[in-house]
Formats: structure tokens, C-alpha cells, sequence
């Protein structure tokens, strides 16, 4: 879907497809073939969990000039692909990859134990053509989200290990800035459409469900 000028596609569950003059994933999970699977300039995998580091997906859409993007304990899940390189980030850190501004934000759980922020695991903001968009990885709605400005934000809503609905809802009126909301991390292990649903009535910005 064209949103504010970037073709964005949400492919499965907390896997992104932004494409612009590049072509960016995030967290590529359980791609099925025989859809648009272009190869990537950039892969950002935001931490080291299968539905979110998937070697098998990622080599599925990459190549020699592919570069990656993620933390240091995604490293060595990664190491067997044939790619341009590895690039590690940490929250609060940016780096240009081929025009684009990729920044690392916190992304940790704070009533549950399954992403501790000492992981340093992240969420990402890319930067094209001055649209910004956000991908919050697996978080929950931390104090940290006060600082994000965005255009468009990616959120997950399915619960469990992540922020739930009305959570990730809240999460869109603590931002700064966001333009377009759209609900993720849903659909396949955990959340339903309806979550999704619970999202669109309760965000404090306009929510386009693309899934
Ligand atoms: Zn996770
Ligand atoms: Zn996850």
C-alpha cells in the first residue's frame, strides 16, 4: 500500500517490506514464495527471537549486495549468508546504509520477562526521502516512547510478549509525532484481527490495518 509516498507492505506477522528508491525488510518471517520477493538492499532485524531472526527467510531475499543491520546476538544466526555485510546497532545509535538513516530505539518488555531491556534488543526508525517510519520490535509501551517522531508507526498488538491493543493504542498517544498507525505481531502466534480492530477504535491517530 502506498503510504505517504513509501510502498509499504506488511508480509506476515512483524515482517515489513518498505520500498522506495531502496528496498528495505524488517524482521522477514515465514515469506511465502511467489509473492514480491525482491531482493533487499537493507535487513533490519530488530532482535534474536525465530519469528523475528529467520536465516532461511532472510537468504530468501537477499544477495551479494544485501546489507544487514541488527544486534550483536542476532550476529552469529546470520553468518552463513552470502550477503555485502553485517552492520551491528545498539539503541540510540543511527546509521547510513545507502541513503537511508536507520536509528535504533529501546524495545524491551516491562511487566514480562521476555525481552529484558539489559538485551540492548531494538525497535528502528528509517529515514527515505523524509518520511520517517517506525517499527517498534517486540516492546511494550516504555517511557522511551515519548521521544518518537514519526510518520508512520508499525506497533504490535497481539499481547502476550509484546504490548497488547489498547496498550499499543496508548502507545500512538504518548508519541510525539505519528501521522499513521499500523497494527502488527498478530495473526499467526499470538492476537487476532480483532486486536487489530480493538487498535483502529482506540489509537489517537488515523490506523490503517494492512493484514
Ligand atoms: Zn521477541
Ligand atoms: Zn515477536
Amino acid at each position: 500500500m502506498n503510504i505517504m509516498g513509501l510502498n509499504i507492505e506488511l508480509l506476515n506477522h512483524a515482517s515489513v517490506k518498505i520500498k522506495d528508491k531502496k528496498i528495505i525488510y524488517i524482521d522477514p518471517f515465514e515469506l511465502s514464495q511467489g509473492t514480491s520477493l525482491e531482493k533487499a538492499d537493507i535487513v533490519l532485524i530488530t532482535h534474536e527471537h525465530y519469528d523475528h531472526c529467520s536465516p532461511k527467510d532472510v537468504a530468501k531475499i537477499s544477495n551479494e549486495n544485501t546489507i544487514i543491520i541488527t544486534v550483536a546476538d542476532c550476529q552469529s544466526k546470520l553468518s552463513g549468508l552470502k550477503i555485502k555485510g553485517i552492520a551491528l546497532i545498539e539503541p540510540g545509535k543511527s546509521i547510513m546504509a545507502d541513503g537511508v538513516k536507520i536509528t535504533a530505539v529501546p524495545a524491551y518488555n516491562v511487566n514480562k520477562a521476555f525481552h529484558p531491556k539489559q538485551n540492548d534488543w531494538v525497535g528502528f526508525i528509517v529515514e527515505m526521502d523524509g518520511v520517517r517510519v517506525y517499527h517498534a520490535g517486540d516492546s511494550d509501551l516504555i517511557p522511551e516512547m515519548k521521544n518518537i517522531e514519526t510518520d508512520i508507526a508499525l506497533l504490535p498488538v497481539g499481547g502476550t510478549y509484546t504490548m497488547n491493543a489498547r496498550e499499543a493504542a496508548q502507545a500512538t498517544k504518548t508519541f510525539k509525532r505519528c501521522k499513521i498507525a499500523i497494527p502488527m505481531h498478530y495473526g499467526t502466534i499470538v492476537g487476532t484481527a480483532s486486536d487489530a480492530e480493538t487498535f483502529k477504535n482506540n489509537a489517537g491517530c488515523e490506523v490503517k490495518i494492512l493484514m
